[in-house]
């Protein structure tokens, strides 16, 4: 059994609200109002080696998307005591900015994404403005770099990146959208909805996230979640979601006092 140690690294933050974040929310009839949304990556630590989830975004493209950041996987990993290099694999979760701004800082470890989303964000519908709008062309032209290295793992379904640790294509909130499921070390499961999930409210209320690619494989990504949040010792981690915070516990090492306000504990839900 795989002893994952699984964290959730918080380095970003915007006001955002109800109505920009949600599809349609006139349906639901109620007022608009302020909406916290965070911006996480997350790190898989086991015996063999670390994985990254997800990059965060450049701090140059959050300067310009005014988005409050407070670091960078290579600034927040050392505090955690992991070196970057000492990081194996990416997995990039999808496309958008927020998620692969910093996969430069990775120039040796294995990137891992679904076929879908590669073809998509190198395919020239990803030009036209709905979609243009959450991506960074430059990063897009480094996964390709990487592909032509021969570094990037591109999959279609599942895929498995080490003991305990699955990779599951959804789509809906973009063409190719995974997930990661995590053993932990209790004999639970940890799952990384990423952008899947944004808000719990997706899944708890049924009321999708505004930015979207595929409205029905939404719903149905949704209900693979649910369906996951069903099993035993199993918790749903929402990619954006202020709530991550109280349903899991701060991870607070004494090695890791300057980041500990902003890093939390995925394998001790509350
Ligand atoms: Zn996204």
């Amino acid at each position: 059994m795989a002893k994952n140690s699984v964290l959730a690294i918080r380095y970003g933050h915007r006001v955002t609200s109800y109505a920009e974040s949600y599809l349609n929310y006139r349906l639901y009839g109620e007022p608009d109002a302020d909406l916290d949304i965070d911006y996480y990556f997350w790190v898989i630590r086991d015996g063999g080696g670390v994985v990254l989830v997800d990059t965060g975004f450049a701090p140059e493209a959050g300067d310009r998307r005014r988005r409050a950041h407070y670091g960078t996987p290579a600034q927040a990993l050392p505090e955690l005591g992991i070196a970057p290099d000492d990081v194996s694999a990416v997995v990039i979760t999808h496309g958008h900015w927020d998620h692969t701004g910093n996969v430069r800082q990775f120039p040796r470890a294995q990137l891992i994404m679904t076929e879908a989303e590669y073809a998509f964000w190198t395919s020239s519908l990803a030009a036209r403005a709905q979609f243009a709008a959450h991506c960074e062309p430059e990063e897009i032209e480094l996964l390709r770099q990487a592909r032509a290295d021969g570094r990037l793992t591109l999959f279609a379904g599942q895929h498995t990146v080490a003991a305990g640790i699955e990779l599951t294509e959804v789509g809906g909130h973009t063409p190719g959208q995974l997930i990661a499921s995590v053993a932990t070390r209790d004999g639970g499961t940890v799952v990384l909805a990423s952008d899947a999930l944004h808000f719990y409210e997706e899944v708890e209320r049924d009321r999708p996230f505004a930015v979207l690619a595929d409205l029905p494989g939404m719903y149905r990504a949704y209900d693979t979640l649910a369906q996951l949040a069903a099993q035993p010792r199993t918790h749903l981690v929402a990619g954006h979601d202020p709530l991550v915070r109280t349903r899991f516990a701060s991870y607070a090492p004494a090695t890791a006092a300057g980041a500990a306000a902003s890093v939390t504990d995925l394998t001790r839900a509350r």
